[in-house]
């Protein structure tokens, strides 16, 4: 059996902060990744960006020596069954056995499936294996549909388009993006896709995907070489779930240290409902520089040190030549304010008169 010390369930930014953070504190005691993802840890964002478009990008985290020469193992390919909490050991789905001192839960999230007849059809953008396959995919192909119109539907669209598909983005929506930004910022990201050469069709439910594409409810055909679910993600929390760990609204409930309710285990990134010290109140953040963030924190906690959640969560997205910028807390918005700047526009979201975040929208000089 390995030898017990600090692991990381994840090989997601959460996971690796949490490592490499406790691992400069120290030296001598074991560390490990255990990921069911067998690729070294990666960069997610620029998959549905420059990876996506054909362009180059920047994706390994750290080398395979990195890791080397910083004594953190890492267990790739292979998937946690259980955390036994009582004895302080994650079992494998073969049945190896993990002993840990301090265990970081970090396993992100999973794709919502499409459920419609022949949604296995449909190609998914979740992991860098997902998107290898995608663009193998569309260099065969003239056209693409993309079914699913949030963050990376809309990336994943745009970068099919610019590789030279004919792209048509589908979703249940009127509009893309509208219940979290509003009406008038997703009618703004029709705009931006059209600019992009997307063409976007809302308020269409998919209701199969065939041969040659999709069929939506209304009965209408459209046709695709190759066929994109960008259906949304959730927390990938049944681990945690089945170990017992306090959970809210389907999250791992931490604290502001990324304390979980048990002895010893830590949680971070896409899977917590952690207390921001700044909004004194539990965030949800689904995004990579938060669950770094929340890495760091983990890591810094299980090592001994001081350290709390504080950041204001945040995210960028591409659509085309746009470029949206996010900060907030993510929370219900009463009220929102466009101001027109020369290159985009700025959202300004309030509830009951306080900001709660800002969107601002930048199109790139010369597009
Ligand atoms: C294509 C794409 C583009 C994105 N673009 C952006 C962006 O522009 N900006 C932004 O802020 N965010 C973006 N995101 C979201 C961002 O990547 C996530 O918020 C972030 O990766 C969450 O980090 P995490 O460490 O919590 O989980 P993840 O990165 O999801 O990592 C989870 C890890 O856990 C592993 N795992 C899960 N279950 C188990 C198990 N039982 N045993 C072992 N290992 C397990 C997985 O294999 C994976 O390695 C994007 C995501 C995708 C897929």
């Amino acid at each position: 059996m390995a030898a017990p010390g600090f692991l990381a369930i994840g090989g997601g930014p959460a996971g690796v902060s949490a490592a490499e953070t406790f691992r400069a504190r120290h030296r001598h005691i074991p560390v490990r990744i255990l990921s069911a993802d067998p690729a070294l840890p990666y960069a997610k964002p620029p998959l549905s960006k420059q990876f996506l478009c054909g362009q180059p990008a920047e994706l390994d985290l750290h080398s395979a020596g990195w890791f080397e020469r910083n004594g953190i193992e890492l267990v790739l390919g292979v998937t946690a069954e259980r955390i036994d909490t009582a004895t302080q050991e994650v079992v494998t789905a073969g049945g190896a056995r993990y002993p840990y001192w301090h265990l970081v839960l970090a396993s992100g999230s999973r794709a919502v499936p499409l459920t419609v007849p022949g949604a296995d059809k449909a190609l998914p953008l979740r992991s860098f294996a997902d998107a290898v396959a995608l663009r193998m995919a569309a260099r065969h192909a003239e056209s693409a549909v993309v079914v699913g119109a949030g963050l990376i539907g809309c990336e994943a669209a745009a970068c099919l388009s610019a590789t030279g598909l004919h792209t048509v983005l589908v979703a249940p929506e009127p509009v893309p993006l509208a219940r979290r930004f509003g009406e008038d910022v997703g009618e703004r990201v029709v705009k931006m896709l059209s600019g992009a050469g997307v063409r976007f069709t809302g308020a269409a439910p998919v209701a199969e995907v065939t041969d040659s594409g999709v069929l939506l409810d209304s009965g209408e055909r459209i046709d695709g070489d190759l066929v994109v679910a960008a259906t949304g993600v959730r927390p990938d929390s049944r681990l945690a779930q089945e170990a017992g760990l306090e959970m809210s609204r389907g999250r791992v409930v931490v604290d502001e240290h990324m304390r979980t309710s048990v002895h010893n285990v830590f949680a971070a990134g896409d899977i917590t409902l952690a207390h921001n010290v700044t909004a004194g109140r539990a965030v949800a953040a689904e995004h990579w520089r938060d669950a770094a963030q929340q890495g760091l924190v983990a890591g810094l906690t299980a090592a001994g040190y001081s350290a709390a959640w504080d950041m204001m969560p945040g995210f960028s997205c591409t659509i085309g030549a746009v470029t949206m910028r996010y900060r907030g807390w993510g929370d219900v918005w009463d009220s929102c304010r466009i101001t027109e700047r020369r290159h985009g526009f700025t959202a300004t979201y309030t509830r009951l008169g306080d900001e709660v975040a800002t969107l601002s929208a930048t199109t790139s000089p010369g597009a």
